[in-house]
């Protein structure tokens, strides 16, 4: 008796190891996933004052641990400033974010706006309210960023919606555009930056898991979310079930863009183009298909089908 006891203790304590390693392995990657992202992109410089848009959800939670985090290690120095924007859905839970910001001693400012009577009494019932709720809270945001005087303003978009944007303009705006890392916003007068740019978005679920963060769901006010992102989303989740790699892929060809290659006569002048009689091993052939490394597929894959044309 006493030793299946003893033994069941002994798979515990190796659960609980295996559990632990686990979870150091996963703060590592996503330590260095933003650290890679804030220096390729030169997102945090010296003196700094980085405000970090934190909603309630799991990407803003885990941005924020992760900065905090990289404060403490990083060869310079910078601030960092949470902010959220309580735009008085019903049932907001408004002591969850400053109890939590409190406990982490991190400096925090709440901005109450009532955002959701604007967007209620402007919108028809029944229609999606999520982009005049967000362009609404983006013009605040970018205020209060001003009164704070914050450099940055850092919001916690991660790899999975980059990628989504990208498919979202493809499939129903007609143009190869994704979400930046870095950009200037619309105002002309502030630094947007995407730390979390890097990280997937299975990592940060793991993390908010294991943090325990208190999520605070953005669906409050009964919104749907946008039916297009939901199916994209689908597809791309679909893909890397059936297809691994794939996503990395995508991630890698969105930093590696070949304008000659494209047919956007204002990014390559395809009009003036010129032969220059220098031979180019790297050039294009022109007449060859192109070659791909061998594609690793699940086994769920359908079988493929080749067709002679
Ligand atoms: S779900 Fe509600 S709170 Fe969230 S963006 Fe949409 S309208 Fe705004």
């Amino acid at each position: 008796m006493s030793a299946v006891w003893v033994d069941d203790e002994i798979i515990d304590k190796k659960k609980e190891r295996k559990i632990e390693l686990e979870s150091q392995k996963l703060e590592k990657r996503l330590c260095r996933n933003v650290g890679q992202a804030i220096v390729d992109f030169n997102m945090i410089e010296e003196g700094d004052k980085v405000m970090v848009c934190v909603s309630g959800g799991k990407d803003s939670y885990a941005m924020l641990d992760i900065l905090l985090k990289m404060q403490q290690r990083a060869p310079i120095h910078f601030d960092l400033i949470a902010v959220n924007l309580d735009q008085k859905q019903p049932g907001f839970p408004e002591h969850i974010l400053p109890d939590y910001l409190k406990k982490l001693g991190v400096p925090f400012h709440i901005e109450n706006q009532d955002t959701y009577s604007i967007v209620k009494r402007v919108i028809p019932e029944g229609k999606t309210m999520c982009s005049l709720c967000s362009r609404l809270r983006r013009g605040i945001l970018y205020r209060v960023a001003e009164e704070l005087g914050a450099t940055k303003i850092a919001l916690g978009h991660h790899r999975d919606d980059m990628l989504q944007t990208f498919f979202l303009n493809m499939f129903f705006g007609g143009r190869l555009k994704g979400m930046p890392p870095k950009l200037v916003s619309d105002s002309g007068k502030h630094i947007v930056i995407r730390p979390m740019a890097y990280v997937n978005e299975k990592d940060i679920v793991r993390w908010a898991a294991q943090q325990q963060f208190p999520i605070i769901p953005c669906t409050l006010c009964g919104s749907q979310q946008n039916l297009q992102r939901v199916q994209v989303g689908n597809m791309l989740r679909e893909w890397q079930t059936k297809y691994p790699g794939r996503i990395e892929n995508m991630f890698s060809a969105l930093q590696n863009v070949v304008p000659s290659h494209l047919m956007d006569g204002s990014k390559f002048d395809f009009k003036n183009l010129k032969a220059t009689g220098i031979a180019d091993p790297e050039g294009d052939k022109a007449f060859d298909a192109e070659e791909f490394p061998t594609a690793s597929f699940s086994t769920s894959m359908p079988s493929l089908q080749v067709v002679s044309l």
